[in-house]
């Protein structure tokens, strides 16, 4: 573009010198004409003086041939001035037919030849220096052929009574009637005439010439638009003055009227050219407006605004090797938000962004300008403390400030509820920069993980042997795998004594009792369990979280529905048998057909399945989800709400999934007969399920009085270590026979007393 601009201004320039230069190149050449005109007219003047001079010198001669007496009386003799009136005639037709300014007529020897009136003798006495020379030329040049027609005269440009003039001698024989006379037959006279340029020629020839404002000047004194003509002397080249005029230059003209269309057409490209530059600087403006935009964007979180992953990445790169050096520390601090994902769920995303901000506005108000707090993604935050004395344990006070911040209620306007989350945080601290970045980060996981791990809400601080944690998990995690892959279809077989040994699974049976107070069963719940073979026997909680992250559960889950669900086929029909599920399963496509071909397998009937999902697991079921939980329903099997108040306790939810059951978890049953509160809770969940009309089951009963109490509020059903502890299947079984045999011998009294009756 400037590129195009500077060409076309150079066009425009190019054309704009070169109408320029053909301006004043026609301008010269008019002037050299109107000066050439000028001189012309000055020399025709000189040329027609001489012939006018000429005509005027012979109606002098003749006069004088035929009034001698009149130069006898009137011009020599004693008594001058007596014939003033035929001198005045002679001076008139020179000045007033010829249009001369002066005429003389002069004797030879210098003298007027005519009386004059003192005026006239009085210029005739102050040009008559001037005139001589021109006089005395003639007579020096006299000796001339006689013969010749022609009167000899001079004629000459030259400067009289201080104006330009020219002037003009003409040699007269006057004529004697004596015929010798002292002057003798050639009486010597001239005549001498001059007619001023300036006035009334000069006019005449700016006229003739279109000369406009033409002036004389004594000096070259022209205005800068005037020119000057200089007028020299015909005989001596003397200078005599100046013809000034405005000359007539057509290339200036021309210039002057194309000067203003191209400055017009320069402005207008200039103009354009600097409205282009101006949008172009805008765009670029612009353009590194949004480059600078994306570049922030691709280091910062769009909803938080903190620095994302790389960006921390790059602080914590920038603080390491200062460390060791300054005998500093730094620190940092894995922050993972727990029930986050309820709030998102439960109120949507406006909800979950909107505490999302909130938790950053708590949290960065507790650190100080320099450290960064980084959004890792969805509720996962990292804190980086760069600059910590060696001594300095502030960071654990931030770090405990966050926790005790978080979990303090959030009253949110998106849904207008007030939530309650919490977080998890893994530290590591750094000394030097003798470790990547990216074993920092999985150290401060690992803290982190074991924070979650050992109950939420806590933090942990990185250590070597937490990796051993780790490294048993992991290890952990490749038996299940292999346990699963060896045993295929059935897990809770002895493995092929070939194949590496890691052990078995059995499913364990808690029973279920009638909440009547009455010691029947009513069900059992069924509970894996893992016969390790160095670490003995695992309960779920050391390998169901391994198996639902990495996606095992499906397979466990199956094989554990399927082992119960054979097993309770042979139990009284009035037993149901209860299974736990994990979200992953609901989610799993075809879970209902596969749950459903299972039951039909083991010949069990459907109504007599309850399945057990946590809040959470409710929490991340979509429409298909729901839409699977309908079609178990619709076979008969039930639904029931596992560890009922320890999730997000919704309401909605109960009502949402048709929850059969309800499930109060043992937290609130062990604060029976501790707390006071304890009753109440309970006293109200229980309430609640009676309104909503949804069986309920009480779990973790230790004590009699909290078994008591639960009777008396009109549990439905009992669950606990004092009922029954989970047990393996043929122990369970012992129980089935002896509640059967306790039941018969119970009908046999009845009957017995019937009968002695
Ligand atoms: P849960 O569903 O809440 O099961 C009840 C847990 O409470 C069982 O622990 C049981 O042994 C324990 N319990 C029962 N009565 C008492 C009591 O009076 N006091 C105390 N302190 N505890 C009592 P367990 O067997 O270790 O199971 C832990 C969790 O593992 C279960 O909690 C359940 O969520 C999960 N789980 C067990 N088996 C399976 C399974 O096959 N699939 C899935 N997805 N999860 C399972
Ligand atoms: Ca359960
Ligand atoms: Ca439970």
């Amino acid at each position: 573009m400037l590129l195009l601009a500077i060409s076309g201004l150079a066009i425009l320039g190019l054309v704009f010198l070169a109408a320029i230069w053909a301006g004043s190149e026609s301008d010269a050449a008019a002037l050299d004409r109107q000066r050439h005109l000028v001189n012309d007219r000055l020399e025709d003047l000189v040329k027609r003086v001489s012939q006018e001079i000429q005509m005027i010198g012979a109606g002098y001669a003749s006069f004088l041939a035929a009034d001698p007496a009149v130069l006898e009386e009137k011009i020599i003799g004693p008594n001058r001035g007596s014939g003033a009136s035929s001198a005045e005639t002679f001076g008139k037709i020179a000045t007033t037919a010829f249009g001369y300014n002066a005429a003389f007529l002069v004797t030879s020897s210098g003298e007027l030849a005519l009386n004059a009136d003192a005026e006239t003798a009085r210029r005739f006495k102050w040009v008559r220096p001037l005139l001589q020379p021109l006089i005395h030329d003639l007579e020096t040049d006299q000796p001339q052929p006689s013969t010749s027609a022609a009167k000899p005269s001079r004629v000459q440009l030259m400067r009289l009574e201080g104006r330009p003039s020219v002037a003009g001698v003409v040699s007269i024989k006057g004529a004697s009637p004596a015929g010798a006379h002292e002057h003798g037959q050639g009486a010597q006279f001239y005549l001498v005439v001059f007619r001023f340029l300036d006035g009334a020629t000069l006019d005449t020839i700016s006229r003739e010439q279109g000369l406009a404002g033409a002036r004389y000047a004594r000096t070259a004194d022209q205005e800068h638009n005037e020119v000057a003509f200089q007028i020299a002397a015909t005989g001596s080249g003397e200078p005599i003055g100046f013809i000034i005029w405005e000359p007539d230059l057509p290339g200036s003209r021309v210039i002057g009227r194309l000067v203003p269309v191209l400055s017009i057409a320069g402005l207008i490209i200039a103009g354009l050219f600097f409205a282009l530059m101006g949008r172009l600087r805008k765009s670029l403006r612009e353009l590194s407006a949004s480059e600078h935009h994306a570049r922030h964007l691709s280091v910062h979180d769009v909803l938080t605004g903190l620095p994302n992953r790389a960006l921390f990445a790059v602080h914590l790169v920038q603080c390491l090797p200062d460390l060791a050096p300054l005998r500093r520390r730094a620190v940092i601090a894995l922050i993972d938000l727990d029930k986050f994902k309820e709030v998102n769920d439960s109120y949507g995303h406006a909800a979950g962004d909107e505490l999302l901000r909130a938790a950053v506005g708590r949290m960065s108000a507790l650190i100080k300008p320099g450290d960064t707090l980084s959004r890792f993604g969805g509720d996962e935050f990292a804190l980086l403390l760069p600059d910590l004395d060696e001594a300095d344990n502030v960071y654990l006070a931030i770090c405990n400030g966050i926790i005790d911040e978080l979990s303090k209620p959030f009253q949110l306007n998106t849904g207008d509820a007030a939530v309650r989350i919490g977080c998890s945080i893994g530290i590591v601290v750094i000394q030097d920069a003798s470790h990547p970045t990216n074993e920092l980060l999985r150290r401060a996981d690992v803290a982190l993980y074991e924070a979650k791990s050992s109950g939420r809400g806590r933090l942990v601080e990185y250590d070597p042997c937490l990796d051993h944690r780790v490294e048993a998990r992991e290890n952990l995690k490749n038996d299940l795998r292999l346990l699963l892959e060896q045993t295929g279809e059935d897990p809770g077989l002895q493995v092929r004594p070939s194949a590496a040994h890691v052990g078995r699974l059995e499913v364990y049976y808690q029973g279920v009792y009638h909440g009547d107070g009455s010691g029947r069963l009513s069900g059992a719940e069924a509970l894996v369990r893992w016969h390790h073979p160095t670490l003995g026997l695992l309960s779920p909680d050391k390998f169901i979280p391994i198996a639902e992250e990495s996606g095992m559960i499906l397979r466990l889950g199956e094989w554990v529905l399927r082992d119960a669900a054979q097993s309770a086929a042979s139990w009284p029909a009035a037993l149901s048998l209860s299974v736990n599920v994990s979200p992953s399963q609901i989610r799993h496509r075809g879970f209902e057909s596969h749950v459903l071909s299972i039951l039909s397998e083991a010949g069990l009937r459907p109504s007599r399945l309850e399945l057990e999902l946590t809040e959470a697991a409710l929490f991340d079921i979509d429409e298909r989800g729901q839409a699977t939980l309908g079609v178990l329903r619709s076979h008969g099997i039930r639904i029931a709400l596992d560890d009922f108040g320890t999730g997000f306790s919704s309401l909605s939810h109960l009502i949402q999934f048709n929850i059969d059951r309800i499930k109060i978890d043992r937290s609130f049953v062990s604060l029976l007969g501790t707390k006071a509160e304890g009753a109440a809770i309970v006293s109200a969940i229980l309430g609640l399920s009676r309104t909503l009309g949804k069986a309920t089951t009480a779990e973790g009963i230790e004590t009699e009085g909290q078994k008591d109490f639960l009777v008396a509020a009109g549990c439905s059903d009992l669950q606990g270590y004092l009922l029954s502890r989970p047990v393996p299947l043929s122990e369970f079984r012992k129980k089935i026979d002896g509640v059967q045999v306790a039941e018969d011998r119970a009908t046999m009294n009845v009957a017995a007393q019937t009968v002695s009756a």
